[in-house]
């Protein structure tokens, strides 16, 4: 539970009541009650309003909102507004405007404009975070702190350098260890002090662009070191901010809300140091069900499986892609369920009331420019107001059951797509969504896991493009196949250490005796070509011939099974799948991207192995997933399709919760409805 005062969920969004008259904060008040608003978010971007001078801070308006809120029942997840620091401050602190990667140092404006080593920035939000703690410690309102907003823009400035070079000193010791995890004998890159050191930017080792359209650079590992020192600075920010509140109010937990599954941050490291985690949902109407149901299971992997919260979702239209559809009807309460099905304990929006001027003047909100409720947004925020009340905490609290990790690393995500080679569509998340699918067609649910972590609990973790990995997570994964665990990689993993420097003998370095293989060549494929796999009868699939494409390896058994060969070219009949028996368990190597009906296949084989079923057997456009709170199953179904659809409950009755229903054998779901059962 996020907090004892609210029991179910959190249902409210971002509020800016100084955009607006103290009249409007009534009527503001009068339509929360209507939908059901029991939580808001403020002051995110308040900090000119309330620190109009270095010593100056006046909370009163604050203080007005806030007891009004509370008066009528709603509660407040304070935020620090340090993500828009006021224009005096740019101008006194010139350190604070952040420098980008093309050394071009910024003047006041826009937002997430602060260098994260900035002393004076540093300084001046701890201060503002201690004196909003002061103010409100006492406060019934206050449920949860929301420190910043959406972290994630990295710097370039000569404090960032000072910095950088103090964080290396730390991790390295001395420059000979320095030079030799850079590799910087490669194009006479030796460094002999300390200070000679750079940044890595688009003025020294960075290349904008380069890699169809990601950044590439001349030397990975210290560019990758600049992103594991910059997610740590911003993070040393955060920190900052939350040491001060929880010296004042220890008894309210701490989030911050992430902008999606961001590339910037090791959100893995966030997650350690935040009470709650918490994100921003905008997926485009292109996006697959399939990839927003990835992104709440990675954020909820960040507090090891315990409830996130949803703290941002359009209830409509966003304003900032280059198209913004309209969330058709029923597809925002869809949305909002599915985020609940994968572990959200709270349905959170941006905005409350729809800004009148600036960039976000056309970005839905809760109340929009017409100003009252009675619209097909408003409706729709009604009902799903009611429905979660009426949900009371029956799945606060409750957990999601995997018996199949997905491995997810953040450097492991720098390291691939900052290699120059073997080829440019090699996208990390892409690769993991090729084996995620799968699952999620099957209705067989997965959590995301960091490769050092206790994989125990699982029959089967599976690596996509695990290409660069330390020696602890390669004994990690060993144990965990050592005791009968199942363990599936694909082509172009176990490659390089931590410092991106590849592991001499064979590839797949790090898991070639696990795998029983050794890789000869790699070979890359244009978009336009493919190879095929024909697949061996023991494998037992649907068809004997699928295609791959992408990356295909040349591969030579040292113990594995070959399960499927390439088709055609020079390595025709070699093994695009292998098979290796370790300790109690099996390593499976797939050599090639495969086309997604060959990888469902492989995922069924081994799960119908491993005993692993699905929740229920559906369509592909239904979405199925459980929450299991005190030994009772709570199972939802989301119909993604613009057409009913049958499903069949087989033997169990169940009490249909959104609808007061019992439902039993089989069941017709409506387009974009939604069931949650209880068993009857
Ligand atoms: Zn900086």
């Amino acid at each position: 539970m996020i907090s004892k005062k609210i029991k179910g969920f959190f249902y409210g969004a971002d509020y800016n009541p100084d955009q607006w008259n103290k009249e409007i904060w009534k009527e503001d008040i009068r339509q929360m009650k209507v939908h059901g608003v029991n939580v808001v978010t403020l002051p995110v971007f308040s900090w000119a309003k309330i620190q109009k001078s270095e010593d100056e801070f006046d909370f009163s308006w604050l203080d007005e909102i806030i007891d009004l809120l509370y008066e009528n029942g709603i509660y407040v997840n304070l935020a620090t507004p340090t993500a828009a620091q006021p224009a005096w401050m740019s101008k006194k602190y010139p350190d604070i405007t952040k420098t980008d990667m093309y050394g071009r140092k910024y003047k006041h404006g826009g937002r997430t404009n602060f260098c994260p080593n900035s002393p004076n920035y540093r300084r001046l939000s701890k201060k503002i975070a201690k004196e909003m703690a002061e103010n409100y410690k006492d406060h019934p309102a206050i449920v949860l702190w929301h420190i910043n907003n959406e972290y994630g823009e990295y710097c370039y400035c000569e404090n960032c350098r000072k910095n950088f070079i103090k964080w290396l000193k730390e991790k390295y010791d001395t420059l000979e260890n320095l030079n030799k995890c850079w590799y910087t004998s490669f194009w006479g890159h030796t460094i002999y002090d300390w200070d000679e050191i750079e940044v890595p930017s688009a003025l020294t080792e960075i290349l904008p662009g380069r890699l169809g359209g990601r950044d590439g650079t001349n030397f990975q590992s210290m560019a990758i070191d600049y992103r594991r020192f910059m997610s740590n600075s911003i993070l040393e920010c955060f920190l900052g901010e939350a040491e001060e509140i929880r010296k004042i109010t220890p008894h309210i937990p701490i989030t911050t809300n992430i902008w999606g599954i961001c590339d910037k941050l090791d959100l893995f490291k966030w997650g350690e140091e935040c009470d709650v985690a918490s994100w921003d949902n905008y997926p485009s109407s292109k996006d697959h069900p399939s990839l927003i149901s990835f992104r709440h299971d990675v954020v909820r992997a960040l507090k090891g499986g315990k409830p996130f919260l949803l703290m941002e979702q359009t209830p409509s239209q966003q304003n900032w892609q280059p198209y913004n559809e309209q969330k058709r009807p029923g597809v925002m309460r869809l949305l909002s369920y599915q985020c609940i099905s994968h572990g959200s304990d709270g349905i959170m929006f941006f905005q409350w009331r729809q800004s009148a001027g600036a960039c976000e003047k056309y970005h839905t909100a809760l109340v929009p420019h017409v100003g009252h409720e009675n619209t097909r947004i408003g409706r729709e925020l009604t009902q799903l107001g009611e429905e979660l009340k009426g949900l009371e905490d029956k799945i606060i609290d409750s957990k999601i059951e995997s018996k199949i990790g997905i491995i997810m690393d953040w450097s492991n995500w720098w390291a691939v797509e900052y290699s120059s080679g073997p080829s440019i569509d090699m996208t990390y998340i892409d690769r993991i969504m090729k084996y995620y699918k799968p699952l999620y067609d099957l209705n067989i649910p997965v959590d995301i896991v960091n490769p050092n972590m206790d994989l125990s609990k699982y029959d089967m973790v599976i690596a996509p493009l695990l290409y660069m990995v330390e020696d602890k997570a390669i004994n990690n994964i060993k144990s965990f196949v050592e005791d009968g665990g199942t363990f599936i990689t694909t082509f172009f993993s176990g490659i390089v250490d931590e410092n991106d420097h590849v592991r001499l003998g064979a590839y797949p370095g790090a898991f070639r005796d696990l795998l029983g293989i050794w890789v000869e060549e790699v070979d890359a494929l244009y978009p336009e070509m493919k190879n095929g796999i024909v697949v061996e009868k023991e494998l037992n699939m649907g068809k004997d011939v699928y295609d791959c494409n992408l990356i295909c390896e040349v591969v030579h058994s040292q113990g594995a099974k070959v399960l499927g060969r390439f088709a055609h070219d020079y390595y025709k009949g070699y093994g695009a799948i292998t098979e290796n028996s370790y300790g109690k368990g099996k390593a499976i190597y797939v050599a090639t991207e495969p086309e997604e009906g060959f990888i469902r296949e492989l995922m069924k084989k081994y799960c119908d192995e491993n005993k692993i079923k699905p929740i229920l057997k559906t369509s592909e456009e239904i979405e199925v997933t459980k929450r299991i709170k005190d030994n009772k199953e709570y199972i939802f179904i989301l119909n993604h399709s613009k057409k009913p659809q049958q499903i069949d409950l087989e033997v169990k009755k169940y009490k249909e919760l959104l609808k007061n229903q019992v439902l039993k054998g089989i069941i017709n779901i409506e387009p974009k409805d939604v069931f949650i059962l209880e068993e009857y």
